[in-house]
């Protein structure tokens, strides 16, 4: 009878944990998220003729007619960065606290776990004031993927294994060219310094997810004007010391000093012209 009544006990324990796990730590913000979404339904339900006013202030004439040809505008680009945190929790924290205004799409975990955050056609607040090429609002053109790392250390395989799996995905799905996946550091290289001179572009490129430089490296011509580059490949040139240093993390990493070696220069060359060819 005795040893009944604790399974009775253990039964309504485990009962009374299930009642409130299906909640979870995230039930609250999950809700939030709904609430978000519907309020992004509602905006692109709206049906409004423009309002427009012209140069003398008097209303220009207008009329709402809906076509019936559209669809999702899609992300073109990834943005890798690194958490720069020390738990992939600390940072699913931080994603959903309103406080912080901060966001990505995906997070990657030390043990492979992809979290997803944010539907892929919405726009999360991960690049911040950034720049690329002619593109000053990145955060609408991208996707936003945050790998666990605290910025002073080396991306272990099974998480580049699910990197490249996402990334697999990603570009199928969206069609996103090989040269769109760049890193936080390079679309703003006065503020981030993410993900780093560790992180295994060169292995990515292999995979088609961005570029790296040929085994084989020629001089570039006499000349080359190597600020002029950067700013073709992208970087924003505004501050030429920072976008050399954003350069060198991405695709030198063994020396990120402010300095164009000729190193440098043959790696700028290389790779400037797969960005433009
Ligand atoms: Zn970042």
């Amino acid at each position: 009878m005795k040893s009944n009544y604790y399974i009775l006990l253990l039964i309504s324990a485990i009962g009374a944990l299930g009642s409130c796990s299906p909640k979870g730590p995230y039930a609250l913000t999950n809700k939030m998220y709904k609430r978000q979404t519907d309020s992004v339904v509602r905006i692109i339900e709206q049906t409004q003729p423009p309002m427009l006013l012209d140069s003398s202030g008097s209303a220009v004439p207008g009329q709402w007619v809906g076509t019936v040809n559209f669809n999702l505008r899609k992300p073109n680009y990834v943005i890798i960065h690194f958490t720069a945190q020390d738990s992939v929790k600390q940072t699913l924290k931080t994603f959903t606290l309103v406080r912080p205004q901060v966001s990505a799409h995906y997070v990657v975990a030390k043990d492979g776990k992809v979290f997803h955050m944010l539907n892929d056609y919405l726009r999360a607040w991960h690049a911040g004031i950034s720049k690329w090429g002619s593109i000053s609002d990145m955060n609408s053109c991208s996707i936003g993927i945050e790998i666990d790392n605290n910025g002073n250390e080396p991306f272990n395989d099974v998480q580049v294994k699910s990197l490249l799996a996402l990334l697999t995905q990603l570009k199928k799905v969206y069609n996103i060219p090989t040269a769109n996946f760049i890193g936080h550091q390079d679309i703003a290289p006065l503020r981030k310094p993410d993900p780093g001179p560790f992180f295994p572009w060169k292995l990515l490129a292999q995979k088609g997810f961005g570029f790296w430089s040929d085994d084989l490296l020629e001089l570039p011509p006499d000349n080359f004007d190597y600020a002029t580059a950067l700013k073709l490949i992208g970087y924003d040139t505004s501050n030429l010391t920072a976008a050399i240093v954003a350069f060198k993390r991405h695709f030198v990493q063994t020396d990120v000093s402010p300095a164009m070696t000729q190193l440098d220069l043959n790696i700028l060359y290389n790779v400037y012209r797969k960005y433009a060819p």
